[in-house]
Formats: C-alpha cells, sequence, structure tokens
C-alpha cells in the first residue's frame, strides 16, 4: 500500500495507507488483554512487529516495557504508549471481544500501543527522515503500580528510557469526544493521585457502657467532618482539589464498641505546593482522633504527579492537527482531577499529552466501562499527529 503514496504524501495520507493495519493490530491487542506487568504477549508482539520492520528493540525495560530507536543522534524525541488493560469483563459483542475473561481493554491502551506502532511504521518508511532519534516507549502498567507503589513509567524511567530525551508526546483516546477531533490545553491536564489509607484506634467496650471506653466510630465521624473541610475549608477556593472518602470499614456487633475502624480515600491536586498541603491537613485532620482521646494510624500512598502540558509543545500539536486536518478539528475539553503516569514523563522533559476523540456511536461508552469501545477511523488520525507532531519537535529543537 505504501509503495503507492507519492514522495510528498501528508502524514495523514500515510496513516490511511496504513489505517486497515493499525486497525488489525488494535483488534489483536483487544482480544488478548493483560493487566499492568503481565503484558507478556503484548510486549512479545510489539517487539516482533518493530523487528519485522527492521527497527532496534530493547525489550525487558521497565519490567515488560519495549524501546524502539528509530534514527540515531540529538534531538532525541520520545513517543510514548501504555499497554495495559483492566480487570473488567467485556460486554460489548464485537468480533474482536476480549479472550482473556475478565480482563478487558476498557480504556484503549490496545488503540494507543497499535497506533504507535503504526508512528513507528511511518517514520520508518518515512523518505530522507531528518537526523537525531525518534524513542518510542511502549509502557506497561500505567493503570496500577507494583508492590512499591510504582507504575510503568516510573520502573521505564528507573531504567534510564528518558536520557536525553528533549521532547515527549502521547496520545490519549477519548470515547466520548467526536471522532477525529483533538483537544489540547497547555497547564495542568491530570491530577496529583495520592492515596490515603487510616485507622482511628479507640478502646473496645460494652455498647451500654461507652464511658468506659473510647468510641472509634465516634472520633471517625468528627474526623471525616475534619477531612471533608480539608475543601472547603482549608484549600484556596480557586485551587482545584479533591479529597475523597471512599471506604469506611469497622465494628462486628451492635452492643460492642470496637477497639478501631479503618478508612481510606484519594487527595486529588494540580500544584506541588498543595499536593503537599493536603498531607500536613489530613493528618491534622486525623488529628482530631488524639484530642478526643484515641489514636490514629496514616499511610499516605503517593502516586504520579500532575501532568503539565508544555506550552510551546501544545502549540506544535494545535499547528500539526490544523494543518493536518483543518481549522475545525481542534476542540476544547475540561482539564479533569483523574490521574495519568505519563506526567512523570513530562517532569522530565518538556512534553504534552493530547486527547484523540474517538467516539464510536449513541451508545454511552465511558472509560473503565464493561461497553467501553472506540471508533477506530480515528486511528490513523492520532497516528499522523503523532509522527508529525514528532517530526516538527525535532526540527524545534535541532533548530535552537
Ligand atoms: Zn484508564
Ligand atoms: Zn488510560
Amino acid at each position: 500500500m505504501e509503495q503507492t503514496l507519492a514522495y510528498n504524501s501528508t502524514m495523514l495520507e500515510r496513516a490511511r495507507a496504513i489505517q486497515d493495519q493499525i486497525i488489525a493490530w488494535r483488534r489483536d491487542f483487544h482480544r488478548h488483554p493483560e493487566l499492568g506487568f503481565q503484558e507478556f504477549r503484548t510486549a512479545g508482539v510489539v517487539a516482533e512487529t518493530l523487528r519485522r520492520m527492521g527497527i532496534e528493540v530493547t525489550t525487558g525495560v521497565g519490567k515488560t516495557g519495549v524501546v524502539a530507536v528509530i534514527g540515531e543522534g540529538a534531538p532525541v524525541i520520545g513517543i510514548r504508549a501504555d499497554m495495559d488493560a483492566l480487570p473488567i469483563r467485556e460486554a460489548n459483542p464485537v468480533a474482536y471481544k476480549s479472550e482473556n475473561d475478565g480482563v478487558m481493554h476498557a480504556c484503549g491502551h490496545d488503540a494507543h500501543t497499535a497506533i504507535l506502532l503504526g508512528v513507528a511504521r511511518m517514520l520508518t518508511d518515512l523518505p530522507d527522515r531528518p537526523a537525531g532519534q525518534f524513542r518510542l516507549f511502549f509502557q506497561p502498567c500505567e493503570e496500577a503500580a507494583d508492590d512499591e507503589g510504582k507504575s510503568g513509567a516510573q520502573r521505564m524511567m528507573d531504567d534510564g528510557i528518558m536520557d536525553g530525551v528533549a521532547r515527549v508526546i502521547a496520545l490519549h483516546v477519548a470515547s466520548e469526544l467526536p471522532a477525529g477531533k483533538i483537544a489540547v490545553e497547555p497547564g495542568y491536564t491530570s491530577a496529583a493521585v495520592d492515596n490515603f489509607y487510616a485507622t482511628i484506634i479507640g478502646k473496645g467496650c460494652h455498647a451500654a457502657s461507652p464511658h468506659f471506653g473510647v468510641d472509634p466510630i465516634f472520633l471517625l465521624a468528627q474526623v471525616i467532618n475534619a477531612i471533608h473541610g480539608i475543601r472547603s475549608r482549608r484549600i484556596s477556593p480557586i485551587r482545584p482539589v479533591i479529597v475523597s472518602i471512599g471506604s469506611v470499614h469497622g465494628g462486628i456487633a451492635e452492643n460492642v464498641i470496637p477497639n478501631e475502624v479503618e478508612i481510606s480515600g484519594t487527595l486529588r491536586s494540580y500544584d506541588d505546593e498543595t499536593r503537599e498541603a493536603l498531607w500536613r491537613e489530613l493528618e491534622m485532620a486525623l488529628g482530631v482522633a488524639r484530642a478526643l482521646d484515641g489514636d490514629y494510624k496514616l499511610e499516605i500512598k503517593k502516586g504520579c504527579p500532575s501532568m503539565l502540558n508544555n506550552e510551546a509543545v501544545v502549540d506544535t500539536i494545535r499547528a500539526v492537527s490544523h494543518d493536518l486536518l483543518g481549522a475545525d478539528a481542534l476542540i476544547t475539553d475540561e482539564p479533569s482531577l483523574g490521574g495519568e503516569d505519563f506526567s512523570f514523563m513530562t517532569r522530565a522533559a518538556p512534553g504534552a499529552m493530547f486527547l484523540l476523540g474517538a467516539k464510536k456511536d449513541d451508545i454511552d461508552r465511558p472509560h473503565h466501562n464493561p461497553l467501553f469501545d472506540l471508533d477506530e477511523g480515528s486511528f490513523a488520525v492520532g497516528a499522523a499527529v503523532l509522527a508529525e507532531t514528532a517530526l516538527r519537535l525535532n526540527r524545534e529543537a535541532a533548530a535552537r
């Protein structure tokens, strides 16, 4: 197919020429989803496909990640795709339905992986590709973390993938945005995500004589109030923050005051200063238990930092979208307090993640839902914008 392309074809034409292949890759990954750090088959298919393109490949990076290198020297432009699936049972009656029961590509990482393989194909085949290196990261485990609390991006970075990288980009499909549209905003676009696990410690006793003990359920009621006060009373109202309590567990019988109760929840924020303030405020809120003669234990598991899209990189992505897709292609989308571990990479080098609209039909198919699915016609658009942005970032970096 590619041979029929003219020398001066646009990147969109090049992507459309391999669109069927990208879709076939995606359906293969979709049929065989794997959870974080278990992407053995996926990584194997990725590595084998890249090698057949004649690309230099390193496997086992960050446990199950794959790095592909196209070209050499400086500048180095990084492009990242994540490969992991979710513990969800697919409800779509499609031919490419998950064959790994209870596991599903319900966030579109199958599409990310297939699109990046398409980008590899396009950059490899490109006539007079400029000097410099395009480093492709096929990343494991974006959705979760290992026993030491590290996600795939961190593990790959521990193995040095960001060394010498001048700019780094990625896309995320968006099942709720119109197919083929691009959304990318400068500044914070996803939150720092820290989860907390606390135990409120009292002193168990007979429920008929609460004054002989210290009721941890009563303590918890005061603590929950204090925790919910963090967002409304303790943090500036113009700083986006979420403090959510997701679980409360305690007690065994109606006439027994227990020794302790447990709560867990999540802290979300944008700027690092506010993030650290949340850690202190949570400690203080739990301190209410001590003021009332009880005690507490608190563990905060620190996850990914907030994602900061670099303004200049965003400008390049917008210019590429405009040039390849026309003035109508760019849409706006509100930033969210979701988490995305690509944020680690955008803190190691200026970078940005854009959203690729991929709404399939009129059925509601949110991310992480058993009905999640994508418009496959959008994949060529994503591949074209990624590849063309990488080329322009290469030229911009080389010109500096
Ligand atoms: Zn997800
Ligand atoms: Zn995702």
